[in-house]
């Protein structure tokens, strides 16, 4: 079905179009904490490969819904050119629509690979014809993607990565092994980093791939983590064909691609709608008598700073104000941001976080759970510091 016109779009001022969009949510969209809701359908954890398996086709059978009824509402996209799949309106637009979805019971976040950092790759080192071919499925709802570049030997340092892609008649064959791979049992495709060129020469030896998942020279493998649950795989690549077409900036420019990807994905992170926190906290705080207790006050007060600063810096990035190193600034304020929510839920809750089936500490559970993997995930917060440090502030590595 195509997007409904809409002749007015791009003449449209913002306070009308959020008028539009909310009027749409609200005629859609399930309110949080309603039976319907499934804004944290993507935080699948389970406590078997099978239940795993089964957790993550809801998850994406939800999210592929949802992206779709986005997308026949002209909501999906905006700022992408309309030969990709969307309406060529102005960036902020994206900024509107995600703000609005934030305060309903639904999310995209199965999709964030797809609907972040590939956009941001394909425009910035892509060709028209990759543009062309991977973006429309991914805005309909219909391809979802993940990211296929920490290894065992590779995790912050990815010019170590060894998995290797050689040329065949076509393509690329590309064999080795990937770890701690979100959503690879449920994606269609997948960005690669792999080698073309010798290990010595580090990142210069490295090449970015669209590569499809669904082929028989991919085994996923899901990881058991120390929790006992599920939530990564293992990704073993051996002799998996990528055609030529599927080569992402010039043979080499992995490294580029890569920082494109990350800056991305750090950005996607740390502008995330969820450090919306502390005012939460402060009523629980005050409701369980622990308002006047300095530990909490403390945390509160850590959290609410690092929320505001996230607002002013996200406002002079929506506003074009230069922001050095913005990814990783905000990727680790919001880091920090849900330790110290965390910290606070598990201080003000008490024994209360160990029971997942009470309707107050419930929410915070899985906040207080997903927090130590946001520090990791995206690149570790030492990363982001080191990024601050020389590309923002200019020191010495
Ligand atoms: C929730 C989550 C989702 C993820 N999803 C994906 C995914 O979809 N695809 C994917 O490819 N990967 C994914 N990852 C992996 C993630 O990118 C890596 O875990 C991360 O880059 C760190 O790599 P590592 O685990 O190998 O740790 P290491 O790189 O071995 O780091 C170990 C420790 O050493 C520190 N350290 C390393 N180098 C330096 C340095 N130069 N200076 C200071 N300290 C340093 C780190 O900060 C860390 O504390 C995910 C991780 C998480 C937690």
């Amino acid at each position: 079905m195509a997007t409904p016109a809409e002749p007015a779009a791009h003449a449209e001022g913002r306070a009308e179009f959020q008028a539009r969009v909310h009027a749409w949510f609200a005629a859609n969209a399930p309110r949080k904490g309603s039976s319907a809701d499934f804004s944290a359908v993507h935080i699948v954890s389970a406590r078997t490969p099978e239940q795993f398996h089964a957790q993550e086709q809801h998850a994406i059978a939800v999210t592929r819904d949802w992206q779709r009824r986005l997308f026949d509402a002209g909501l999906a996209g905006r700022s992408w050119p309309a030969e990709c799949g969307g309406h060529g309106a102005p960036a902020w637009q994206d900024d509107v629509v995600a703000e609005e979805q934030a305060r309903w019971g639904v999310s995209t976040k199965m999709f964030a690979v797809g609907l972040e950092m590939v956009p941001a790759v394909l425009f910035g080192h892509g060709t028209a014809e990759q543009r062309a071919t991977f973006l429309p499925p991914i805005v309909r709802g219909e391809h979802s993607w993940c990211q296929l570049l920490s290894e065992p030997g590779a995790g912050s340092d990815l010019a170590s990565v060894q998995t290797r892609a050689t040329p065949v008649e076509g393509g690329w064959s590309v064999t080795g092994q990937k770890v701690w791979t979100s959503n690879a049992g449920c994606s269609e495709y997948a960005l690669l980093i792999a080698r073309t060129g010798r290990k010595e020469d580090g990142r210069a030896g490295l090449s970015c791939f669209a590569i499809e998942m669904t082929q028989p020279g991919v085994e996923i493998r899901p990881l058991r983590q120390i929790s006992g649950g599920y939530h990564f795989n293992e990704v073993f690549l051996d002799g998996a064909f990528v055609p030529e077409g599927g080569l992402i900036g010039g043979l080499g420019d992995g490294w580029a691609v890569l920082r494109t990807m990350l800056a991305s994905e750090r950005a996607a992170i740390g502008g995330g709608t969820s450090a919306r926190s502390a005012n939460e906290l402060v009523g629980l705080a005050k409701r369980l008598g622990h308002a006047d207790d300095p530990g909490v006050r403390d945390l509160l007060a850590q959290a609410a700073i690092r929320e505001r600063t996230l607002d002013l810096l996200r406002a002079r990035i929506a506003a074009g104000h230069p922001v050095p190193a913005a990814g990783p600034t905000t990727k680790l304020l919001y880091s920090e941001h849900a330790r110290l929510s965390a910290d606070a839920a598990t201080t003000i809750l008490g024994m209360a976080t160990t029971v997942v089936d009470d309707a107050t500490s419930a929410p915070w559970i899985e906040r207080l759970l997903f927090a130590p993997g946001l520090r990791l995930g995206g690149g570790t917060d030492e990363i982001q510091r080191n990024t601050i440090a020389e590309r923002g502030l200019g020191l010495p590595r």
